[in-house]
């Protein structure tokens, strides 16, 4: 089969994509391959998937929407039905354990149907394996004495692993001219509004530190919270951005000492700021630098292009391995932004080539970068596109392998077990094929 180099369509995934995808990259497991795609293309839940009697975990709508499609035209109840991740197993490949995030895609190729009343992934025609959706955290049944439900407040993702706080649900980059082109966190926001549910703009910290009293008292899954946002350009609640994040890790390692790793996704800041996110209890740091090549930094993220620049960004990154350790410091990149037309490459070789130069840089320093697979979302700035093939992201898993092998990097910290069967990271399989010993 021939790689696709062209992006214009979206390449349609079958069984013989997957089976040559299987001979072509022995390295990473058949396991990576397959979430890389239902990432990649999205899941379409049949009407009777989403009607049964099971109690799971729905999509709580984090952060970003991470949908291929409007909630408005969800009309088979996607939108308050759909589970927050699958865990797929045995099937066609006798796949272990594997944990997908889900994006609602009402024209993929991967479908959700029922098989004796359990629901199975299909593709095609072929069964992939039977479905698990995530348990309902018991303390999900409260609400706080402000009336939000816990969902809304600190969500749990990751198969409960990770308490997910998105303390600013907005971003003061706004607008085409300073949004990052791939981020809809401020459509996703007014598409929930106007959707009447319920969705905090800034999250109150008296109401997080509730919904955590109830996770201390009857949660042993969660290990790690995130704290999290869009930036902050002026003042957001007549605070300056660093004061306003760390006010939320100072209040809940003061409640709650040393109780949950505490990880923080955040701009890339001076290394002085870093040390009081440390000295606040933060372990982890998430500085996303998003897509390596410098022009298409430019063109992909203009707000942080024009406010800081990729050179005070990188520097920023490099620093901050000084204050949290190396391999504490891991900057997100979107996995396949930087084939997005108009201004991306043409081509998987040039796209991989440039992203691993990226790795090289950091890993070589002990920086351990990690990737999300990029959901071509419809309200931003990209819009619906066609999104890289499959070879893409095989090629992509394959050298963050080789590369972080090469350094003989440790395990990232706040991910949960590594390796095929065990890893719970459910927006790409980069902890799913650390370990992983080359098929024959
Ligand atoms: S900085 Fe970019 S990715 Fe982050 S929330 Fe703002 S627009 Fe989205």
């Amino acid at each position: 089969m021939e790689i696709i180099d062209s992006i214009q369509l979206r390449q349609s995934s079958d069984i013989s994509l997957l089976e040559t995808m299987e001979r072509r990259y022995r390295s990473i497991p058949m396991e990576a391959i397959i979430k890389q795609d239902v990432l990649r293309q999205g899941i379409n839940f049949s009407k009777e998937s989403l009607t049964t009697e099971l109690d799971y975990k729905t999509k709580d709508y984090f952060i970003f929407s991470f949908d291929h499609m409007p909630l408005s035209e969800m009309k088979k109840g996607e939108d308050k039905k759909a589970p927050e991740e699958i865990k797929l197993r045995g099937g066609h490949f006798n796949l272990q354990s594997t944990v997908i995030s889900t994006r609602n895609n009402e024209n993929s190729p991967y479908i959700v149907r029922l098989k004796s009343n359990i629901p199975h992934l299909f593709l095609q025609e072929t069964d992939l394996g039977s479905l698990e959706f995530p348990p309902i955290p018991s303390w999900y049944r409260h609400k706080t004495s402000s009336g939000k439900l816990p969902g809304e407040i600190a969500p749990v993702i990751e198969w409960g692993y990770l308490i997910y706080l998105t303390v600013f649900r907005n971003c003061q980059y706004f607008g085409k001219e300073e949004e990052c082109a791939f981020c809809d966190i401020n459509h996703n926001y007014r598409q929930q509004k106007n959707a009447g549910r319920p969705y905090t703009g800034v999250k109150d910290i008296e109401d997080i530190l509730e919904v955590l009293s109830w996770i201390n008292e009857e949660d042993s899954i969660a290990k790690v919270y995130t704290i999290t946002g869009g930036s902050v350009l002026t003042t957001l609640k007549k605070k300056k951005e660093v004061d306003f994040y760390l006010e939320y890790p100072t209040a809940i390692e003061a409640k709650f000492p040393g109780k949950w790793m505490g990880k923080l996704v955040s701009q890339a800041f001076e290394k002085e700021d870093c040390l009081r996110f440390k000295d606040a209890g933060i372990k982890v740091y998430h500085p996303n630098y998003e897509v390596w090549d410098k022009n298409l930094f430019e063109k992909i993220c203009p707000g942080k292009s024009s406010w800081i620049g990729r050179e005070t960004w990188i520097r920023r990154i490099v620093d901050s391995a000084e204050v949290f350790g190396p391999s504490y410091v891991i900057p997100n990149f979107v996995g396949g932004v930087e084939l997005s037309e108009p201004y991306g490459f043409k081509t998987v070789k040039e796209a991989v080539k440039s992203t691993s130069e990226g790795l090289e840089f950091f890993m070589s320093k002990g920086i351990m970068p990690r990737f999300t697979a990029w959901c071509p979302e419809p309200y931003t700035t990209l819009g619906t596109q066609a999104g890289p093939p499959l070879d893409y992201f095989c090629e992509l898993l394959t050298s963050w392998k080789e590369i972080f092998e090469k350094y003989n990097l440790p395990v990232p910290p706040g991910y949960g077990e590594a390796g095929v069967g065990k890893a719970v990271f459910s927006v790409s399989a980069f902890m799913d094929v650390i370990g992983y010993k080359e098929r024959a």
